[in-house]
């Protein structure tokens, strides 16, 4: 019996990359190998010479098709075997290495919104539907919209081998959250990203769409963001604190705020007002149990005198390639200098 190889890659589109996907049927035993596909309309290559390379580099039962099926994650290459500009899992890999003696670890928080037609699945035709306040964890059909879709997907991750965590309603209606790991950054990476897909392929079945879109509603309604936790080995034992507190003042230093808000999502400084339990995205600050702050220390980790640190900068659009890459090197450079590592 042959199986299906569903290949699943990130494309050029700016200024925030798509999914994309096709499928390869293989023989009975035959291993997913290198495959190619037609980077002129995935905004990775002009026409003229248009074939980039798939490398697998994960593999997942596919929850979708079921059987002996397999969802396959990969990177994009140039015909010469250069990693694609495209291409930013090329870029975490040596990084991941570089620091993997502290063992990082991050836990990933994915808001997202479901749509129907042009406006937020619960949206009523005409006007707004009741302000904020009842939705984020409810219960009820006059404020839950999407909850088959929700339970569907978290299945079908599950079935996938990924390490989802939790999911829960959010404060707008129709939107959402799941959150992956604690894992190593490229495990959560690539997981992140297949639960991106898999979020996409199972609203399609209900005619919904789902979007990362940082403010997906003008007006009093909070934005979707990523949080992304994150600890390493130092800050996860006896007395960890210390460790945290030195990656969260290495994250306020000289440039370093720019940097990241630069590379934290398009669409960054729309979602980041200081309003809807934001802070400025101009203005640095951390802060315990503080979520106007843009790094907070949860409480427990302040009693505990351990654990790890949430970056609350990070859009729903944010590539996890790139924003656990800019806080392994920012935050394992400055503790390995501060020999707290
Ligand atoms: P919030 O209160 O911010 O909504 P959530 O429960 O949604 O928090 O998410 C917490 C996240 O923190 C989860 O993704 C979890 O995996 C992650 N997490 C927990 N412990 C650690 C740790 N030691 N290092 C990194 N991430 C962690
Ligand atoms: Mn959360
Ligand atoms: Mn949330
Ligand atoms: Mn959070």
């Amino acid at each position: 019996m042959s199986y299906l190889a569903e290949y699943i890659w990130i494309d050029g589109t700016k200024p925030t990359a798509k999914l994309r996907s096709k499928t390869k049927v293989l023989a009975d035993g035959a291993k997913p190998g290198t495959w190619g596909f037609d980077g002129s309309s995935t905004s990775q290559a002009e026409g003229h010479a248009s074939d980039r390379v798939l490398k697998p580099v994960a593999s997942y039962p596919d929850p979708i098709r079921g059987g002996d099926n397999v969802l396959v994650l990969c990177e994009v290459f140039n015909i010469d075997d250069t990693p694609h500009e495209s291409n930013t899992r090329a870029l975490l890999r040596p990084v991941a290495e570089q620091f993997a003696g502290q063992e990082p670890i991050f836990g990933i928080e994915q808001e997202y919104t479901f749509f129907q037609g042009a406006r937020p699945l619960g949206f009523p035709e005409n006007g707004f539907p009741a302000p904020q306040g009842g939705y984020y964890c409810g219960v009820g059909a006059d404020e839950i919209f999407g909850r088959e879709i929700v339970e569907k997907h978290l299945e079908n991750c599950l079935k996938a081998g990924l390490n989802i965590c939790g999911i829960n309603a959010e404060v707008m209606p129709g939107q959402w959250e799941f959150q992956v790991g604690p894992v190593g950054p490229l495990e959560v990476s690539d997981e992140l990203w297949v639960a991106r897909w898999l979020l996409y392929r199972t609203a399609e079945d209900f005619g919904v769409s789902a979007t990362l879109d940082p403010k997906p509603a003008q007006g009093d309604w909070n934005g979707a963001g990523a949080h992304t936790n994150f600890s390493t080995k130092a800050m996860r034992e006896e007395g960890g604190y210390q460790a945290i507190v030195t990656a969260c003042e290495a994250l306020g230093a000289e440039g370093k705020p720019e940097e990241h808000i630069r590379q934290y999502g398009a669409g960054v400084e729309t979602r980041l007002t200081g309003a809807h339990e934001t802070a400025p995205w101009n203005e640095y600050s951390y802060g315990v149990s503080d979520r106007g702050a843009s790094v907070r220390i949860p409480w427990q980790v302040e009693v505990e005198k351990k654990g790890y640190l949430e970056d609350r900068r990070p859009n729903a659009n944010v590539d996890p390639y790139v924003v656990t890459r800019l806080l392994v090197d920012t935050c394992c450079a400055a503790l390995d200098k501060a020999g707290e590592a």
